[in-house]
């Protein structure tokens, strides 16, 4: 399946990072859009057509009537940790020059010390493999405007200054 990234603008401010990325919907919301920017496609058949079961918050493919969870097939995905919480996590361990510890992690979350550890693990693991120039499919990029809510007035930003998860 793709792999997205989720990157946040080098030098975004808490304050504006918890503006947009405050709330699970709004978590909810950036990470549907990146996971199927043209709309919900069925992995397993590739339709687009859906309905929404709310309670469960999956999306059930009208012609294999598979049952998708946005998370499903992410590093999200398997957890109780809501999205906001690794949204921040992501937010810590990128815009720091310094590596983040798993006790700071956990302190700056409100997470267990394990989940923390668990989380910063999945993480950097994600970080080293792009680092590594593994190949991705599907890669998106989030525009700043997106993320930042402003342009900075530097259209093509290089991906270097910018620091990429994979979802
Ligand atoms: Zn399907």
């Amino acid at each position: 399946m793709a792999k997205n990234i989720i990157q946040f603008q080098k030098g975004l401010s808490l304050p504006k990072f918890l503006e947009k990325y405050g709330t699970e919907e709004q978590c909810y919301s950036a990470l549907f859009h990146l996971r199927w920017p043209d709309g919900f496609v069925c992995p397993e058949c590739g339709n687009k057509t859906y309905c929404e079961i709310k309670s469960r918050k999956v999306y059930q493919c009208h012609r294999c009537h598979r049952q998708t969870s946005l998370t499903s097939g992410t590093i999200f995905a398997a957890t109780k940790v809501p999205l906001t919480k690794w949204f921040l996590a992501i937010y810590l361990l990128t815009q720091r020059k310094t590596s983040v510890s798993a006790l700071q992690l956990k302190r700056g979350i409100g997470v267990s010390y394990n989940t923390a550890w668990k989380m910063k693990h999945k993480l950097m693991q994600v970080l080293l493999e792009r680092e590594k120039g593994k190949k991705l499919s599907g890669r998106i990029e989030i525009d700043d405007a997106y993320i930042g809510g402003e342009r900075p007035g530097k259209p093509g930003r290089g991906a270097a200054h910018k620091a990429p998860f994979i979802a």
